[in-house]
């Protein structure tokens, strides 16, 4: 089996990394049986930790690039293995040494593209404010109730700049005062940091942060379940410490507070799917739904 590295200097590599929580696994299997990924391809966590415990992680293979980070295997481990964190670790060593596997060589694309412009998309800087076009949407400035921040995808992808454009529209329609960053928005970094590549996630939130500040944000209304995890729960490593507000939450209060109102009923049924980062990671369940 071919390693970057001797067996014992890789179990150090990857202790360094944040994986020391791997040699706490006794290999119940308990995560591979919770595992989403295992309904439609063979992958198994508990496979990544033994491997990764004896130092015998094939750097350069897909399987550490598998997990979606979608926090269902943690809850399920009695060992308290911190599988995304341990996972993140070996994507790390794969960083540090540049091996990428033939499937997600485009993380280096993805990387430039955050690097030069931002966002992950390729797109350019300058046009990230375009999705509000023919809106009536200002620049943020201090002293406004909330600054709109959605996100590199939905500033971008032709079919979600529709899910921006709608929010504006609720917004302007409850007379919230808000603004947008525009061309000054980064990525906020939460996939990048995932991949192993800490030093870009922390130029991005170094960026942002610096924005925010200087723009005087206060609070922060997102649409991305990602964004909403990093900003507040990652950017207090910097020692900061904005308040944040999901969409979701945002429109629960607003029609709480009698400033939205239902004018009729929406004939159709919804299937409602909780996103991973709003519903597991950050226990957001109940405003979604209007509860
Ligand atoms: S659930 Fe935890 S202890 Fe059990 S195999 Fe998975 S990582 Fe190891
Ligand atoms: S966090 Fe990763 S390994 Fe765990 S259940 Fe989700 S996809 Fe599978």
């Amino acid at each position: 089996m071919e390693t970057v590295a001797p067996y014992k200097e890789i179990i150090d590599v990857i202790k360094a990394s944040g994986g020391d929580a791997f040699k706490r696994c006794f290999q119940c299997g308990l995560c591979d049986v919770v595992c989403p990924w295992n309904r439609v391809r063979t992958f198994s966590m508990r496979k990544i930790v033994r491997e990764a415990t004896f130092g015998l992680t094939e750097i350069e293979s897909e399987d550490i690039w598998r997990c979606t980070t979608c926090g269902r295997c943690p809850q399920q481990c009695p060992r308290d293995v911190k599988q995304i964190d341990s996972g993140v670790a070996l994507r790390r060593v794969a960083t540090e040494y540049g091996v990428f596997p033939k499937a997600v060589k485009a993380v280096r694309t993805v990387s430039a593209s955050l690097s030069d412009e931002g966002n992950p998309l390729g797109e350019e800087r300058e046009k990230r404010a375009n999705w509000a076009e023919g809106l009536s949407v200002k620049p943020f400035t201090e002293g406004m109730e909330i600054c709109y921040f959605p996100g590199c995808y939905l500033s971008y992808d032709a079919r979600l700049k529709k899910v921006a454009r709608a929010t504006a529209t609720i917004l302007n329609r409850a007379g919230v005062d808000f603004g947008i960053l525009g061309s000054k928005e980064n990525c906020c970094g939460e996939s990048i940091r995932k991949t192993g590549d800490e030093a870009l996630f922390k130029r991005l939130a170094r960026e942002n942060i610096k924005t925010f500040i200087d723009n005087g944000v206060k609070k922060i209304l997102v649409s991305s379940p990602h964004c909403y995890h990093t900003f507040k729960n990652e950017y207090p490593e910097f020692r900061v410490n904005f308040e944040v507000v999901h969409i979701s939450q945002y429109l629960f209060e607003l029609v709480s507070a009698g400033r939205l109102e239902f004018t009729k009923e929406y004939g159709k049924k919804v299937t409602y799917h909780d996103p991973c980062y709003l519903g597991r990671h950050n226990g957001i369940y109940d405003e979604p739904r209007g509860c």
